[in-house]
């Protein structure tokens, strides 16, 4: 169901998409397929979901778990980057298996947080590893790239960017709607920005963006907020996704809050 309001503020982020809906089910499952389409540049995955929610109509949920599913005929060769149209219709094709199998992507999440291992790294393997099971065996690189294994090492950037959505309260960016997932288990959603600034505020000194590094970083902002060590990085990450700050050009140090910590402003 669409939110009254029709759009987010937030027009730098996927987060916009769902905030357009009210009902619980369309925003999780609207905030999946935000999440997991969230590469490339943001022209580029703005452009790829309003052609996708166009198609999904005015419920996503409904559209992909009611009796007939709706988007196979209105996709239309719609692909995002190297995903290829098989591969968003297969995408799909899982999503709609977890719901009709799970009812909710939460119960999906809950259900793994009952076999071994306690760590939100073997109960986010165990989430995405049902959808790579409903794939099957075509497209394997759009199927690894889509549902990464975080027991292989990935970062998991987008899916750990879902899960806050899900789980931090309602601030105006993400919307609680996953009460029995506590936002201090959760794992920063490390992208290149994230990434560089951990090392600038000297939170990490790994070099490629993984799993090891996203624990490191959030075990840095853990030490400052126990509670809810995923609330700067939305804020922080705006600097690069802005380009207030970037590789190429420093930003304007004097007037930058981060100026008393950042290495990069020393250099
Ligand atoms: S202090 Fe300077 S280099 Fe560091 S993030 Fe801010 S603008 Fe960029």
């Amino acid at each position: 169901m669409l939110a009254a309001h029709g759009s987010a503020p937030h027009s730098s982020d996927p987060v916009m998409f769902p905030h357009r809906y009210s009902s619980r089910e369309d925003i999780e499952s609207s905030a999946f397929i935000a999440a997991s389409f969230a590469f490339g540049n943001v022209p580029q995955i703005k452009a790829f979901l309003e052609r996708l929610f166009a198609a999904l109509g005015p419920s996503p949920h409904a559209a992909l778990a009611g009796p007939r599913p709706v988007f196979p005929g209105r996709l239309s060769g719609l692909g995002h980057r190297f995903i290829s149209p098989e591969g968003v219709r297969l995408f799909l094709g899982c999503l709609r298996a977890m719901y009709l199998e799970h009812g909710s992507l939460e119960s999906l999440y809950l259900r793994g947080t009952k076999g071994p291992g306690a760590g939100t790294r073997e109960r986010l393997a165990r989430f995405l590893g049902e959808f790579r099971g409903a794939w099957g065996p075509s497209l394997p690189r759009q199927r690894s790239f889509l549902f990464p294994d975080p027991l292989k090492g990935s970062a998991c950037k987008r899916h750990n960017l879902f899960l806050r959505w899900m789980a931090r309260g309602d601030d105006g960016v993400d919307f609680g709607i996953w009460p029995a997932f506590p936002a201090r288990d959760l794992i920063v959603p490390v992208d290149t920005h994230m990434a560089r600034i951990g090392r600038w505020l000297g939170m990490t000194r790994r070099r490629t963006a993984d799993w090891k590094m996203a624990e490191e970083i959030t075990a840095a902002f853990r030490d400052v907020c126990p509670e809810d060590p995923v609330r700067f990085d939305f804020a922080l990450t705006r600097i690069g996704i802005l380009k207030e700050c970037t590789v190429k050009q420093r930003g304007e140090c004097d007037l930058c809050a981060l100026a008393r910590v950042c290495s990069r402003n020393r250099e």
